[in-house]
């Protein structure tokens, strides 16, 4: 079985991050399945689809023409790495990530990213539903604040602009939502590790996941 080392947790958790370097180390491939739920909340709202309609969504899904190339994410070849980080477009994507037939358009397609040598995955069902059988699961948590100043950091580096307390108000919700939702709620695995990086440096936190797979 190619390896697969699933990253969940939160947003702005830095899963994004860690998962890249991870996988650079490593010499992986990477997957950001966030990224395709953002992709598809783009595509719903440049189409004009119906945000409540959970199989037009869906649908809008299946219809995705995406490529991922280094920092570029393409969508029907246009790269959208910048858009796709925006809040609105993550608000959005939080809201259609609870639509269950939405996540299984999404299911085989995150699955098809499993290729030799391995993959990082990361977001927040990896190690839960999309590689149950990974050999190495992490929970990367930190405290609200310390994600909210990151995401805020990363918003303003990005050219965006970007408010502390509004970002720590919305993260508080997507945590609620993503937290309570019905389907696919962010829970740990049972055989996760949970990491808290909160007062951890990049490099620190790379090396935490990079021991637990070499122990
Ligand atoms: O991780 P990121 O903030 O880019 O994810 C955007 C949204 O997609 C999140 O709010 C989350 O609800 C959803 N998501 C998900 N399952 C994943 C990855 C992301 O539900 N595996």
């Amino acid at each position: 079985r190619i390896p697969v080392i699933t990253i969940d947790g939160p947003t702005a958790s830095g899963k994004g991050t860690i998962a890249h370097r991870v996988a650079q180390a490593l010499g992986w491939a990477v997957l950001d399945s966030g990224a395709l739920y953002r992709l598809t909340a783009l595509a719903v709202q440049q189409q004009g689809v119906d945000e409540d309609d959970e199989n037009a969504v869906a649908q809008a899904a299946q219809r995705l023409d995406v490529a991922f190339q280094g920092e570029q994410v393409l969508l029907s070849g246009i790269d959208v790495a910048g858009l796709i980080r925006q809040e609105s477009v993550g608000n959005l994507a939080s809201k259609i990530a609870a639509y269950a037939p939405l996540r299984q358009a999404l299911l085989e397609r995150q699955r098809a990213f499993r290729l030799a040598p391995g993959l990082v995955a990361d977001g927040r069902d990896m190690g839960t539903v999309v590689f149950p059988d990974a050999p190495l699961k992490i929970f990367l948590v930190a405290d609200v604040r310390a994600r909210a100043e990151r995401r805020c950091k990363q918003l303003k580096e990005k050219g965006f602009s970007a408010n502390l307390t509004r970002l720590l108000e919305d993260m508080r919700e997507r945590d609620e939502r993503d937290r309570t939702r019905a389907n696919a709620p962010l829970l740990a695995a049972a055989d996760a590790k949970t990491v808290d990086s909160s007062a951890l440096s990049i490099d620190e936190t790379v090396n935490v996941v990079l021991d637990f797979w070499s122990s």
